[in-house]
């Protein structure tokens, strides 16, 4: 065995004593009212790179603190990895439902619950830990690290891109690693190969100036809950594709091989039914589900709006109709030319009585990961030693709108290595981890950088 593992093996019982002090503190980042608390985890976060042996300072910003941690005695020549996670949580209401309070972590069948578990205090440390290991076990790492923990995830990390800006050359690197994501099952690791991006809309009618009466107006004046219908259902074909023009024009064909890895991934329809609790399923035709879910463009209604929905009847002419409307998008395709598209479309089908307009409200790009090079062939096969299957290449259907600025501004690749289970409750009551992910993350970990020692 391995110093490093021997390291790990002596100390593991007091890296899961120093996650639940981590845990335990409620570093939610949306209340004010946490904001000592987030500052406290800034320091603790600190506090255990130096121990570690990283050089660590909490840099402000004007939110929460970024820490960052550094570790250089690889030299200049050697190639730099940048670490990125996050100390900030989500808020644990409903506060009723947790099992067990939501910030005492708490251990039942060898799986820890306390908010953070999994996302992502839980993964951070478990970076942090590695590195100690390297650090005393081997005695040294054979690449500069730079790690970056910042307290705004969770709130759409407003201050994070000027940061990576701002600091741009002491954080320029070769690659950059993220463990803020799931495996594709318990003991199945996995290394993603892409993430949906988001365009996200509101589609608002106005018709009268104010409420008519539907008796004395009804039939003469258009309605503009009628129109926002019209123009919800021209957004899709009966196949399930978006009717939009040129919405397809840019979207990535992948590879025979990419579609073969994912119809061969073990996936269970009927459980994945019975999850949504829905009556039945829908989605583009040609593409099985997981593809829907993760190589394929989506289109869907988040909200409508529009006259009496209260007890009973009333009737009414409403003079203003909103829908919001969101897409999630698939490399290459870009929200800003989403929006083009989607006024274009909102146009066309639009009767000239109403006035209709189409705002942006959020928006972020998709990623494609590189799947080469040194890193990506370091992480596949220390993931496959540490857990001892190896890696299956996955898509995500959310976004993590980060990605691709790290990409961009840094100029590096990035690597999305998660270790939370499937079904971790992220952002719900009774979040949870397995103690065994988080040693065999420590693992994988400590054993990515060995094997960036032997490439
Ligand atoms: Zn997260």
């Amino acid at each position: 065995m391995s110093d490093v593992n021997k390291y790990i093996d002596g100390e593991i019982d007091r890296f899961q004593e120093e996650l639940f002090e981590f845990l335990r503190i409620p570093s939610v980042s949306a209340k004010s009212e946490h904001n000592e608390d987030t500052q406290k985890a800034a320091s603790w976060v600190a506090g255990q790179m130096r121990d570690a042996g990283l050089s660590s300072t909490v840099i402000d910003t004007p939110g929460h603190p970024v820490v960052l941690g550094e570790w250089r005695e690889a030299g200049p020549e050697a190639p730099t990895l940048l670490v990125y996670g996050h100390y900030d949580v989500q808020p644990a209401e409903p506060l009723d439902e947790w099992e067990s309070p939501a910030f005492e972590p708490t251990v039942r069948d060898g799986n820890l619950y306390a908010r953070g578990a999994s996302d992502d205090k839980g993964q951070l440390l478990l970076h942090i830990k590695a590195l100690e290991a390297k650090l005393k076990g081997s005695g040294s790492l054979p690449v500069n690290v730079v790690m970056v923990a910042e307290g705004e995830e969770e709130v759409g990390s407003p201050n994070l891109v000027p940061f990576v800006k701002s600091h741009r050359d002491r954080l320029a690197c070769d690659a950059v690693v993220i463990s803020d994501s799931s495996m594709f099952a318990q003991g199945q690791p996995s290394l993603l190969f892409s993430l949906r991006g988001l365009g996200y809309f509101e589609i608002h009618v106005k018709g009268p100036s104010g409420d008519l009466h539907s008796g004395g107006y009804g039939g003469a004046v258009v309605n503009p809950g009628n129109v926002l219908a019209k123009i919800v259902t021209s957004l899709k074909n009966e196949d399930g594709s978006i009717a939009i023009d040129g919405f397809y024009d840019d979207v990535l064909e992948w590879e025979a091989q990419t579609r073969e890895a994912i119809r061969e991934l073990p996936f269970n329809e009927s459980e994945f039914l019975e999850e949504v609790g829905a009556p039945g399923l829908d989605g583009e035709a040609g593409f099985s589900l997981l593809e829907r879910l993760w190589i394929r463009p989506t289109c869907d209604v988040n909200g409508l709006l529009c006259g009496y929905t209260g007890e009973g009847a009333k009737t009414v002419l409403p003079a203003r109709a909103m829908a919001k409307v969101s897409f999630r998008l698939v490399p290459n395709q870009h929200p800003d030319r989403i929006g083009e598209l989607l006024r274009a479309h909102v146009a066309k089908v639009s009767p000239p009585e109403v006035e209709v307009t189409v705002e942006d409200l959020h928006g972020g790009r998709p990623w494609k990961a590189e799947l080469e090079g040194p890193f990506f062939e370091a992480a596949r096969t220390a993931l496959e030693k540490a857990f001892g299957v190896p890696p299956v290449l996955t898509g995500e259907g959310g976004s993590i709108p980060i990605v691709v600025d790290f990409q961009e501004i840094l100029e590096a690749p990035v690597l999305l290595m998660g270790f939370a289970p499937p079904g971790a409750n992220m952002h719900a009551p009774n979040e949870w981890i397995p103690l065994e992910n988080f040693e065999s993350g420590i693992r994988a970990v400590a054993q990515f950088y060995s094997e960036l020692g032997n490439g």
